[in-house]
């Protein structure tokens, strides 16, 4: 091993000994809020709810059976567009779905079922983090036990933002030793990307980030230049109304409909190295990282999942253990 490697190696341990010691809970801030949405619901009062506090998910409560029962995400609301185009007669019948037919919308479309994971906050966040790059989940429900009652309790939700943040935050130490570049580790994504430009139709986009299976589509110019990025969570303004018609309008529109308070769209170029990449996260709130050249034209993209995997996986002999 090179100087470089053996440091890299080094920093790489740190974190992962870090994630070890610390639990889901030591990622929550000592106080927060925690919008849990009752399966009774409508979808449509749903999405106004996610758009009125300015959120992108919330995990769901059987009132029923007392019982934890997943997590709304845009992935939902994707599959509810691929029904809408599946079946374009039952329009009418998008109105009345409540929360509780998602998975009945889910089979419908054929679409696999999205694992309902949870962790117990009390528990090692290096095994949230493995049990979503296994599930490729990007946000866990942190589930506990009441000890009274015995119930099921939704303390908050995890996401690959909040972890990654967390290290970025604490181990300014640790994240100075990655001196490789992003090149140089091969982070990210670099062939078949999937990409459109700002007067292709949404659906065109939707279709993309299911058949792709990814979570955002870069929009670029004839000359592959990086405009802005459509992402999943963009779909929720353009269905709020229930307005799927639009759908068919432009990707520059839809993007007009994005809220004040975005988070904005971040590059870095090949030769970035992993520390910028982390003071990158430390300081904004980063969704994913667009590689560009010094042209702005699109060279790859590093995802959350890219990060944390390599940051958990990297060197690790034996990733059969992983999958
Ligand atoms: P995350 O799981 O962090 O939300 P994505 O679902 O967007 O990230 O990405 C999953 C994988 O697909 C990652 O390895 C990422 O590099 C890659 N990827 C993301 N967007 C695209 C795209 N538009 N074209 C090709 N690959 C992509």
């Amino acid at each position: 091993l090179s100087p470089l490697d053996k440091e890299q190696l080094q920093g790489l341990n740190a974190i992962r000994d870090f994630l070890k010691v610390r639990t889901s809970y030591d990622v929550l801030p000592l106080s927060f809020r925690l919008i849990v949405l009752d399966t009774e619901l409508l979808i449509k009062k749903s999405l106004n709810i996610l758009i009125q506090n300015s959120i992108v998910s919330a995990p769901l409560w059987d009132s029923h059976n007392a019982r934890f029962a997943g997590i709304l995400t845009s992935t939902d609301f994707i599959n509810l567009i691929q029904y809408y185009c599946q079946f374009p007669d039952e329009i009418g019948k998008l109105e009345q779905f409540r929360l509780s037919s998602l998975r009945d919308i889910e089979k419908a479309i054929g679409a696999y079922p999205i694992e309902t994971v949870s962790v117990h906050p009390s528990r090692p966040l290096y095994e949230a983090c493995r049990r979503m790059l296994k599930t490729r989940a990007r946000r866990i429900p942190l589930v506990d036990v009441d000890s009274e009652t015995h119930k099921e309790m939704v303390v908050s939700v995890i996401t690959q933002y909040r972890i990654l943040k967390f290290i970025a935050v604490n181990n300014e130490h640790n994240t100075v030793l990655l001196k490789k570049t992003v090149r140089d580790v091969g982070l990210g994504s670099y062939t078949n990307l999937a990409t459109a430009r700002m007067g292709s139709s949404v659906l065109d986009v939707v279709h993309l980030m299911v058949n792709n299976n990814i979570s955002c589509v870069p929009i670029v110019d004839g000359e592959n230049r990086v405009l802005n990025v459509f992402e999943a969570v963009d779909v929720i303004p353009c269905i709020k109304a229930g307005a799927y018609d639009d759908l068919d309008n432009s990707v520059g529109e839809a993007l007009c409909k994005r809220p004040d308070d975005s988070p904005g769209i971040y590059t870095c170029g090949e030769h970035d190295r992993l520390d910028s990449i982390f003071d990158t996260i430390r300081k904004s709130r980063v969704h994913r990282l667009i590689v560009v050249d010094d042209d702005n034209k699109l060279k790859g993209i590093i995802s959350l999942s890219d990060i944390l995997k390599y940051v958990l996986l990297s060197g690790v002999e034996d990733t059969s253990r992983w999958s």
